[in-house]
């Protein structure tokens, strides 16, 4: 295993791809513009990524295009397109020191984590989807005598994705893979703030074999390049993880241009509810810790509300506190021992931090952490936070903070946990701590959330739909329903008279 040191000096030896993927090609931007990617454990530049616009959009959507006319790739025999998803998945594998460094280095991602959660996942995701390629089908109806009725399921065209920063290479590849496998080529704008991973991403499938232009990165700015994508009238589809706020814009984009199909994976306030028959207080603390803390809180099902049954406050915000410190210190993300990073940026710390005052100004309880790490200024740090006595009209209990602040607001029966539960405007993920069988299920029956768990958090694998009710989006990540998602059904009705 690599120390600190050794990370040190592949940080410090770093050469990577900055320019945009295009038809094959690492290219520089139209106009030659330029964004450096901020290191935000130090403020440091990592490298500048070239900054595309909309000219390299037309560039990037014209030759995906011509691989669509080309049928370069859905014409390829499955098992051929199934082997290259297999070498393209290999070859993440093999770079994923690489590519885990490039996360930490421009997101600030405790190295760790990258290595055994992020770099994994993405493998996983590509084998998922590359192995699913052969194995769908489509159908002939019982219907007249005297016709054949199929339905057969066809790739969209182009589809155009639009990443964040917080899984830089996992959410681009929650896109890419199921998109790819069902034989449409892409343009992928991944987040501005952490490019690099996914422009190797796009390198390393066009080493596995697969054919130029079928994956395009065109790194940019969300309302340059991204803006510019969204109103493409080449692109049939828009998949999209973000904020709620961009979302709702993508949806006016696609009205304004060619009705393309917009899917969301945004925003969430994910409640985690503790029952008073939970069957053990210190396995469900730390899944409580976890759930708010990992990746420093910036994840869209972070379960950033903790309803607690009021009998059992007191012991829980204990558990909760020793958990807390015990798993997550700041450090620096190149140390393996580090559990907890930087946020993404300064601006990220700066609004987590004015969300902090704004819930203490609010009359929540401060029960720890509260600030950014003294000890830690050169870097966007926040330190683990805990608000009790949160009211459910507080906006610190109902606004996605996206950072290490947890929420907890006390109950007195089941059905006020639902109620304030579903009293948000989100609904991507819950969890319920109960050992009682019959609340379970009536639990997650009554829960508005796309996931909910039980006696866990976060758990979950490939087979799990992701994504979100209301505000949290309207699509699925993962799963054999997000490839049909990238697909659209054709009936042929043939007459036989
Ligand atoms: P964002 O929604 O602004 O950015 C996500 C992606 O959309 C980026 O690639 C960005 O460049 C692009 N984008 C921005 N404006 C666009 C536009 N007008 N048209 C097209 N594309 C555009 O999110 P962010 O700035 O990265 O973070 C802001 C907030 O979003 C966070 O504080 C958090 O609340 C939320 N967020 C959610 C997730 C998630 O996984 N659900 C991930 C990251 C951020």
């Amino acid at each position: 295993m690599k120390s600190l040191a050794d990370w040190q000096e592949l940080a410090a030896g770093l050469r990577t791809e900055t320019g945009l993927v295009i038809d094959g090609n690492c290219v520089p931007a139209s106009d030659g513009r330029t964004l450096a990617v901020i290191n935000p454990a130090n403020g440091t530049i990592v490298a500048e990524a070239a900054c595309g616009g909309e000219a390299d959009i037309d560039r990037a959507v014209a030759s995906a295009k011509a691989a669509w006319d080309l049928g370069s790739w859905r014409h390829m025999v499955p098992r051929e397109r199934m082997a290259i998803m297999r070498r393209w998945a290999d070859l993440v594998e093999a770079h994923s020191e690489e590519l885990a460094l490039l996360e930490t280095l421009s997101m600030g991602k405790p190295i760790s984590d990258a290595l055994s959660i992020d770099l994994p996942e993405v493998v996983v995701t590509i084998r998922y989807f590359g192995e699913a390629i052969d194995k769908l089908a489509g159908l002939a109806t019982t219907s007249a005598h005297d016709a054949v009725h199929t339905v057969t399921h066809e790739p969209l065209g182009v589809v155009g994705a639009i990443s964040p920063w917080n899984y830089p290479l996992l959410m681009a590849a929650w896109k890419i893979a199921p998109a790819l496998a069902a034989g449409n080529c892409v343009v992928l704008k991944p987040s501005e703030l952490a490019p690099f991973g996914p422009i190797r991403l796009a390198q390393l499938f066009l080493e596995a074999g697969g054919p130029a232009g079928v994956f395009n990165v065109v790194n940019g700015t969300g309302i340059e390049a991204g803006q510019a994508l969204a109103l493409h009238p080449g692109v049939a589809k828009i998949s999209f993880t973000g904020s709620t706020a961009v979302g709702k814009q993508l949806m006016i984009y696609a009205g304004q241009s060619n009705m393309k199909r917009v899917a969301l994976e945004t925003g969430g306030k994910s409640p985690q509810i503790f029952m008073p028959d939970l069957p053990d207080l210190d396995r469900a603390a730390e899944y409580a810790v976890r759930g708010i803390f990992d990746n420093a809180g910036q994840v869209c099902n972070a379960g950033s509300r903790l309803l607690v049954h009021e009998t059992i406050h007191d012991e829980f915000v204990a558990a909760f506190t020793r958990k807390a410190a015990e798993l997550y210190a700041p450090g620096d993300p190149l140390d393996p021992a580090t559990t907890l990073g930087p946020l993404v940026s300064r601006g990220q710390q700066t609004k987590v931090l004015q969300w902090i005052e704004r819930g203490i100004g609010e009359g929540a309880v401060l029960e720890f952490g509260g600030m950014a790490d003294p000890a830690r200024a050169d870097g966007a740090y926040v330190l683990p936070t805990l608000f009790r006595r949160v009211a459910p009209a507080m906006a610190i209990g109902r606004e996605e903070v996206f950072g290490p602040v947890a929420t907890l607001l006390t109950f007195a029966s089941e059905e006020e946990a639902i109620r304030l539960a579903n009293d948000s405007i989100y609904g991507l993920a819950a969890s319920v701590w109960t050992a009682d069988l019959a609340r379970a299920h009536r639990m997650v029956k009554a829960l508005e959330a796309g996931v909910v768990w039980v006696n866990c958090f976060g758990d979950g694998d490939m087979t799990q739909p992701f994504g979100g009710f209301k505000q949290s989006g309207n699509t699925r990540d993962k799963s054999l329903e997000s490839l049909a998602g990238y697909m659209q059904s054709k009936s042929s009705w043939i007459s036989l008279t």
